[in-house]
């Protein structure tokens, strides 16, 4: 028996890196899962590696009428939402002399706006007792030279869950936050210009962690599916992190 059967769960950007190794292991423990993301071809791809039971919806969280789209798919299947996993989440990289009007509001659009209405819209389709997991970032805390806008935009994302694990108690819905360190996705390897580089900043995130190594897709799903279940039944208004220990040692 799956840890999900017959729960229905939506991963936004479930077609790249953590997001979509959170879809197929919702989709392995019996959830049906929708995921959503930019790049239709990713979500093609996506849905071939996640198996039957899985829809795509594309879309961009920072555009509110793709957002109510995703709803009505679910909708329109029939479907109320037991799990939403709102990760879809990315940015500009750039110190502070150098951002831009665009860096911040691509950065503040996807991660701060976007994550907002993505809960918010969802509102009417979440079963009580719903989990609802946001996605931040150790960078939140770092203080990492050029991450000053999407640190700030992973910041916003903690006070949500706080605020909203409060607000959503009377109907028994839970929210956390997975706080991610280095996990090796195409958003990690993008960071960097070309693969060479990409490696050489995977080495030097690997160097920074207790562990010694970055961590895996999979590693950041086993947690997301921690939150998404039962196992996590008296977890709300907190962080989980996944880091090799780099915001912990
Ligand atoms: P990926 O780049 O591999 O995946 C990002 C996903 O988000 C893709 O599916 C992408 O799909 C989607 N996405 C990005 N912007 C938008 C948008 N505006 N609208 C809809 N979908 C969007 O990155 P990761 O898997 O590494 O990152 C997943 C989450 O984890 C992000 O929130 C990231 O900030 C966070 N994180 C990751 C860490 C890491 O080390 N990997 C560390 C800390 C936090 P598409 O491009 O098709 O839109």
């Amino acid at each position: 028996m799956g840890q999900l059967d017959g729960k229905t769960a939506i991963v936004t950007g479930g077609n790249s890196g953590i997001g979509l190794a959170s879809a197929k292991r919702f989709a392995a423990e019996g959830a049906h899962v929708f995921i959503t993301g930019r790049r239709q071809e990713a979500l093609d791809t996506a849905l071939s590696e996640i198996g039957s039971n899985a829809t795509g919806v594309r879309g961009d969280v920072s555009d509110l009428s793709d957002i109510d789209r995703l709803y009505a798919a679910v909708a329109d299947q029939g479907r109320r939402v037991d799990v939403l996993f709102a990760n879809a989440g990315g940015g500009e990289f750039s110190t502070l002399e150098h951002v831009t009007e665009e860096h911040f509001d691509i950065t503040f659009g996807t991660n701060v706006r976007g994550m907002l209405f993505t809960v918010q819209k969802a509102l009417p389709l979440l079963n009580d007792g719903a989990s609802v997991i946001l996605t931040g970032s150790t960078a939140a805390g770092s203080g990492g030279e050029a991450f000053g806008v999407y640190a700030a935009s992973k910041a916003a994302v903690r006070s949500f869950s706080r605020t909203w694990a409060n607000e959503l108690k009377h109907r028994k819905i839970r929210v956390n936050t997975l706080v991610p360190g280095p996990i090796a996705t195409p958003g990690t390897a993008g960071l960097a210009p070309n693969p060479d580089e990409a490696a050489k900043l995977w080495a030097f995130f690997a160097s920074q962690v207790p562990l010694g190594r970055m961590g895996r897709p999979d590693e950041a799903a086993a947690a997301a599916l921690f939150l998404a279940g039962d196992q996590s039944s008296f977890v709300t208004g907190t962080e989980l992190f996944v880091d090799g220990g780099l915001n912990q040692i």
